[in-house]
């Protein structure tokens, strides 16, 4: 959106400057971030009075009979009008516009057609929308609509373009990307697209955003470990390690199949780097569940756990449950996994030290560069003048610190 106020040649300001426009691009994800929307709203109006105000994005999709009651509001799009934004700016007269599809029935990636915002050695390439599987405490499905791919034609273009300029590492995300090319009927459409994208002269990793364990089947695996540019690092959301919770959270896996995933990339990837996320104190979630949980994530061990508070969550199954779990215990059973994560990653960081591996060096923090390896764990990179930005650079670690390895340069 920013760029396509640039193409139009707008200058972009810090939001808490004055503005002639404002745009306010909103999460829904919980009762909490409609809250943090609504006070942007009134904070920017606030900042000038003759402002255009425009809200997108997921809580102006589901509520926008909410903001219409907001004064402030001038236009409210939905997610898929937000790639024309710029055209409802340039016709937005006095009277409150408002242009919000039926995202239900939308059948179209919402293709912007510009470059994606990058930093200087890594980007994020969105390649598909939207969710069918309603997870019972997830509100995405109805903010975001139902599965759409974005073309194999279309991403490449863009990496393309990309790589032009000098990015070694593109991230593939999606809402739910275990779907991508679900809704063309094409199973295999993830692998084809990955083996288009290490074609790619100058690109040098692909990672793989967030997946479902469901797509974890041995043939997949076998087929992503042979391209070659594809990292060694996969965060899969387990959410729960007890089937009984899983059910309830309807995720359409148990552990023991999760399991069996986690074994399949073992098999194919060395030196894999796992990460997850977990919801605690889930309704009905009792202390022999959450047990049964902690001792499924000791025997997985995987190297970081991001570890969520359950919040209610309007509109979704789950906030009607019984058994709401009290803050007091989830804040415990968060603290109980927040400790086993931080063990598990320091444990796994030591193992690296004498060890050589391989890093983009990405930005200059002191005296040190810092970096990822293809597994994705930071590094720092003692500086000297052999040292460049945007390289990669085999690197001799020397000592850890908190969530990072230290090395020199070999
Ligand atoms: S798979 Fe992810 S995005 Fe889809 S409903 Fe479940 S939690 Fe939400």
């Amino acid at each position: 959106m920013k760029q396509k106020f640039q193409e139009q040649n707008y200058e972009i300001v810090d939001f808490d400057d004055i503005a002639d426009v404002y745009v306010i691009n909103t999460c829904t994800v919980t009762n909490m971030s409609d809250r943090k929307s609504r006070q942007m709203i009134r904070k920017a109006k606030e900042k000038n009075k003759n402002s255009i105000l425009l809200v997108t994005g997921c809580y102006a999709q589901i509520a926008k009979e909410e903001l219409e009651n907001i004064k402030e509001i001038d236009i409210v799009l939905g997610n898929q009008e937000k790639k024309d934004i710029f055209k409802y700016i340039k016709e937005y007269q006095t009277v409150k516009k408002e242009s919000v599809s039926d995202i239900l029935h939308e059948q179209e990636f919402p293709e912007f057609g510009v470059i994606t915002y990058t930093d200087k050695t890594r980007a994020f390439i969105k390649v598909q929308d939207g969710c069918d599987r309603f997870c019972s405490y997830c509100i995405i499905p109805f903010a975001r609509g139902r599965v759409r791919s974005r073309k194999i034609e279309d991403v490449i273009r863009e990496i393309k373009e990309i790589a032009k300029n000098g990015i070694k590492e593109v991230v593939i995300t999606g809402i739910h990307l275990a779907s991508y090319g679900k809704d063309q009927n094409e199973s295999n459409l993830l692998i084809e697209l990955l083996k288009q994208v290490n074609e790619i002269p100058g690109i040098q990793r692909i990672r793989l955003g967030s997946l479902e364990p469901t797509l974890m089947k041995e043939e997949f695996i076998k087929e992503l470990s042979k391209i070659e540019k594809i990292c060694n690092q996969f965060h899969l959301s387990l959410q729960s390690g007890c089937n009984d919770t899983l059910k309830r959270m309807n995720r359409q896996y148990t552990k023991e199949e999760f399991e069996d995933g986690i074994n399949n990339i073992k098999k194919y990837f060395e030196d894999v780097i796992l990460t997850t996320d977990i919801i605690v104190g889930f309704p009905g979630e009792t202390e022999k569940e959450f047990n049964e949980t902690y001792d499924f994530l000791k025997k997985i061990h995987f190297y970081k756990m991001h570890v969520f508070k359950y919040s209610q969550r309007k509109g979704t199954k789950a906030s009607e449950m019984p058994n709401q779990i009290s803050a007091q215990i989830k804040e415990i059973r968060s603290k109980k996994l927040i400790e086993l994560s931080k063990k598990n990653q320091n444990e796994e960081n030591k193992k690296y030290i004498g060890k050589e591996v391989e890093v983009l060096l990405e930005e200059p923090e002191g005296s040190y560069i810092k970096g990822h390896t293809s597994n994705y764990i930071m590094v720092y990179v003692k500086r000297d003048e052999s040292i460049k930005e945007n390289t990669i650079r085999r690197v001799k670690i020397i000592d850890i610190r908190e969530e990072a390895l230290i090395g020199d340069a070999c």
